[in-house]
């Protein structure tokens, strides 16, 4: 990968990374191993989503993914006759949601061990972030592309 796009991937996925991090700090609350297999599953997802969707969306093949999916995975994964996009995103989403939903539940046990403000201040920041500044992120990316079937933001 160029050097010179790393400061625009770092840019592109700041929001998504600051999530990872609020939430293997709150999965640190109750254990510190799992906090890093959580990191390790979350990274793993992404890249499931890269091999499971992206091969599918005309960014990748165009090397112009705004998050740069294209260049992280050096365009290695290709696209298997018959599935489509469509098809394709709602499995992806689902594999790469196990980053938002799992901190969830550890800030949910680690509230039912005793109230902590280190704890309800992790879960805020990751709420905000993941519930509200992430979806918007990804809205504005989906508004400015032009696929029209996109199961995730359809254009008229
Ligand atoms: S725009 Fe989305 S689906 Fe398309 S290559 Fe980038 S991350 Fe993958």
């Amino acid at each position: 990968m160029p050097t010179e796009e790393i400061p625009k991937l770092l840019r592109e996925n700041a929001w998504q990374l600051t999530m990872y991090a609020l939430g293997t700090a709150l999965v640190a609350i109750v254990s510190c191993p799992l906090a890093i297999l959580y990191l390790a599953l979350s990274l793993a997802s992404n890249i499931a989503y890269m091999a499971i969707v992206c091969p599918y969306c005309g960014h990748y093949g165009l090397g112009t993914c705004k998050a740069g999916f294209h260049l992280l995975s050096g365009g290695n994964f290709k696209p298997a006759p018959g599935k489509t996009f469509v098809q394709q995103f709602p499995i992806g989403a689902g594999i790469v949601g196990v980053g938002w939903f799992i901190p969830l539940i550890f800030a949910w046990i680690s509230f039912m061990r005793g109230f902590s403000w280190l704890a309800a201040i992790l879960l805020l920041a990751f709420l905000i972030v993941a519930f509200w500044i992430l979806p918007k992120d990804s809205q504005r990316h989906c508004a400015e592309c032009e696929m029209l079937d996109c199961p995730r933001y359809p254009k008229k």
